[in-house]
């Protein structure tokens, strides 16, 4: 499956990626984290300091699927709002989640810091605004609970919200915490420490076909070479359609593009990360070097040449809505790019066994704010691997 187009900033910005030999020997380990996106690389290092023995398999050069795709806005908010998770999943799972997320970037932050990544890890505040009077009602239900449930969110009216540069703003939630990142960056780096603390690592190297015989699992790769494993953990992000039986995801097809650097960002924007309430909704952060990065414009998924056919047309009404929205920073593309996205029915993430009876397990980020929940996979992974209850392998379960 092809998950994205050519041109995401992040590889062009950073440039050649570093290169893993591929697997041309038989071999065995503990547990294989198959997929080298910034999933992988999370979970490979958790494993890596719970002391397991740690293959990561991937099939292109690692870094390379939906996680260059990624514009790595970290929110705690998740693309159901609070109160419509609260009525979908109940108050426990909806609170925690949210709360989980949040920390989520702060242990992203601490991670970042202890391995001295350069991926600009920087907090921002975040912005769900909206512009249409239509939605204010919502935006100001979803205000009323993040307060109840404790969330630091102060209410901004319209001039508040116009203030920041969006011209029609009508209202907006402001949380105090979020952030954005580098994701090509963070994965490099997480992966060297990975490699300095035993992982070893075989990039273009796609597995074709997972068996099991006597608690062990076999991985068999494309160039008929064969890894036995007690666990594999598959953290291949929205290409696992292909191998979990279970429909837990819609795929869509999304778009996203960098603006030439623009000569004087106002201050306000650099701050914060935007999102609107628009369905499919737009979202805006900045880059260090002064380009305004944003997204948007989801569509159901057909196939990628269907995807990247509409490329064109939505770099259109993408810029436009930009300059609708920000009329005071005018966007001028310089990249655009397009990928594959998913939405769960509930907004949450998969983590566990889809077959209570087999050694796989999942860490599916799913959604807008898949990165934090890959993040929050790490909590969970070594009690997937050892049978072991935990709260994440019960709220984000597969058959749930
Ligand atoms: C345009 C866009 C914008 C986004 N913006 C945000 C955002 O602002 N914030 C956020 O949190 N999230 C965002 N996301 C989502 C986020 O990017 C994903 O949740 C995250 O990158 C998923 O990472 P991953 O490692 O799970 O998947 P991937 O990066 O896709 O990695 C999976 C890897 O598995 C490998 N693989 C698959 N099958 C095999 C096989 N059989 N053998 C070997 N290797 C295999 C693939 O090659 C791939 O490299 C965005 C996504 C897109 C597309």
């Amino acid at each position: 499956m092809d998950i994205r187009t050519n041109e995401p900033f992040w590889l062009i910005k950073n440039a050649m990626p570093t290169s893993y030999p591929s697997l041309q020997e038989d071999l065995e380990t503990e547990v294989v984290v198959l997929g080298g996106g910034i999933t992988g690389a999370l979970i490979a290092y958790q494993l890596l300091q719970e002391n397991y023995k740690v293959v990561l398999l991937e099939k292109r050069d690692v870094f390379n699927g939906s996680s260059a795709a990624s514009t790595a806005m970290l929110q705690y908010e998740i693309d159901v709002s609070l109160h419509q998770l609260l009525d979908q999943v109940g108050v426990a799972v909806a609170v925690s989640s949210y709360k989980e997320c949040e920390k989520a970037i702060f242990n992203l932050e601490k991670l970042a810091k202890e391995i001295k990544s350069e991926c600009d890890f920087t907090r921002k505040k975040s912005v769900y605004f909206t512009t249409k009077k239509r939605d204010i009602d919502f935006l100001r239900k979803e205000y009323a609970t993040r307060k109840e449930h404790g969330f630091k969110v102060t209410w901004l009216e319209a001039e508040q919200v116009q203030a920041l540069g969006i011209e029609k703003g009508r209202a907006a939630i402001l949380s105090a915490s979020g952030a954005c990142m580098d994701p090509y960056k963070f994965t490099q780096d997480l992966l060297k420490v990975c490699v300095s603390k035993g992982l070893t690592i075989y990039d273009r190297t796609k597995v074709t076909s997972i068996t099991h015989d006597k608690g062990t699992v076999q991985l068999k790769t494309e160039n008929g070479k064969k890894v036995t494993a007690t666990h594999v953990v598959h953290c291949t992000g929205y290409e696992s359609v292909q191998t979990v039986k279970e429909d837990i995801v819609a795929l869509k097809s999304t778009y996203a593009m960098a603006s030439e650097i623009v000569p004087k960002m106002p201050a306000s924007f650099k701050k914060h990360i935007f999102w609107d309430t628009s369905n499919p909704y737009l979202y805006f952060r900045d880059t260090p070097d002064g380009r305004i990065l944003m997204g948007g414009g989801d569509e159901k998924f057909k196939n990628a040449k269907a995807r990247n056919n509409l490329l064109p047309k939505k770099e259109k009404t993408l810029t436009k809505a930009s300059n609708d929205t920000f009329g005071g920073i005018p966007f001028i593309l310089d990249y655009s790019w397009a990928g594959t996205f998913g939405e769960t029915k509930d907004g949450l993430p998969y983590i566990g066994k889809p077959d209570a009876t087999k050694n796989e397990h999942y860490v599916l980020g799913f959604g807008g704010n898949g990165i934090t929940f890959s993040v929050m996979g790490m909590q969970a992974i070594g009690a997937s691997l050892e049978g072991k209850p935990h709260p994440f392998l019960e709220y984000y379960k597969f058959g749930r």
